[in-house]
């Protein structure tokens, strides 16, 4: 079995004094990159759809000693953007870094039988979220200040059974390169492509045991990502590490094939 990421002995405290906004942030990769983020200092405004996810996961980062501050914050509503970004000032004054995370998959259709709406969606809140929620952030970055967006492996290679989400993703790598070029010299903006990491979203992967075991022989480190594994790569192109990085993706995948 490869080496796992061992957060609670590993972590140094890189963003100290920063503040921090991770969207979709309740459970999951959102939920790892959040608690890896307040356990090396940020104060982490953590943020999803649902007001009681987000009043649970603030109680569990409270109790690992982490500054944190929950908002309810839909990434494809406007007012909720707003909102989320407004909150943050108002509270802690600035923005150092931003880890763009939500997105949604949902259909397993055909590309030419998937229906509009559902195109529409994946492009609202996979990708045109992003550059919203950038927007409204853009005047309270600070100099320094960096962002990470999660794209995936799937963006490499879109599967049959997931081939939208998966050109969203595609997107979000250019989107990558793109923002880098607007926002530098004042903001990094850099991706991580997650392979298979069992969460909610990736439960197709984990239900079936022979799925799963498939899925983990196709890497070369023989196992699935955990959101630790992602997080710990959020944090490193997030963090002064990173400081000479910017419009690029790092893959933490296993070793999973990732050419366009
Ligand atoms: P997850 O465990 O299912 O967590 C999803 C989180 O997003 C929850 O906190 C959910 O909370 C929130 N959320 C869902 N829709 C939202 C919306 N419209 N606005 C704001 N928050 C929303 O998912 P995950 O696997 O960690 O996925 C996180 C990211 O990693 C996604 O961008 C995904 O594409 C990417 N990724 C995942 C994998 C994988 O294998 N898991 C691989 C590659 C890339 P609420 O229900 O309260 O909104």
């Amino acid at each position: 079995m490869a080496k796992m990421m061992d957060m609670e002995t590993k972590i140094g405290r890189r963003f100290e004094g920063e503040v921090a906004i991770v969207t979709a942030s309740t459970q999951g990769i959102g939920f790892a990159i959040a608690e890896r983020l307040g356990l090396e200092g940020a104060s982490v405004v953590i943020s999803s759809r649902k007001q009681k996810n987000v009043d649970e996961a603030v109680e569990k980062l409270k109790n690992k000693g982490i500054e944190v501050f929950g908002v309810v914050c839909h990434v494809s509503n406007a007012q909720h953007r707003k909102d989320l970004i407004q909150k943050t000032v108002d509270k802690y004054g600035k923005i150092d870094v931003i880890v763009s995370n939500a997105a949604v998959n949902p259909s397993v259709d055909p590309l030419l039988r998937t229906l509009e709406p559902i195109l529409d969606k994946l492009w609202e809140i996979n990708v045109k979220a992003t550059v919203l929620l950038l927007q409204e952030a853009a005047p309270h970055l600070q100099k320094g200040s960096s962002i990470v967006i999660i794209s995936s492996i799937a963006g490499y290679n879109p599967q049959p059974a997931m081939a939208m989400y998966g050109v969203t993703k595609t997107a979000l790598l250019g989107l990558t390169k793109a923002l880098a070029t607007e926002m530098a010299p004042v903001t990094r903006v850099n991706a991580v492509a997650p392979g298979f990491v069992p969460t909610n979203f990736a439960a197709y992967i984990t239900k079936d045991e022979d799925v799963k075991k498939v899925n983990e022989e196709k890497t070369l480190l023989g196992r699935l990502g955990t959101p630790k594994d992602m997080a710990a790569a959020a944090a490193f192109l997030a963090s002064d590490d990173a400081c000479y990085i910017t419009g690029e993706t790092l893959i933490v995948a296993g070793g999973l094939p990732s050419r366009l």
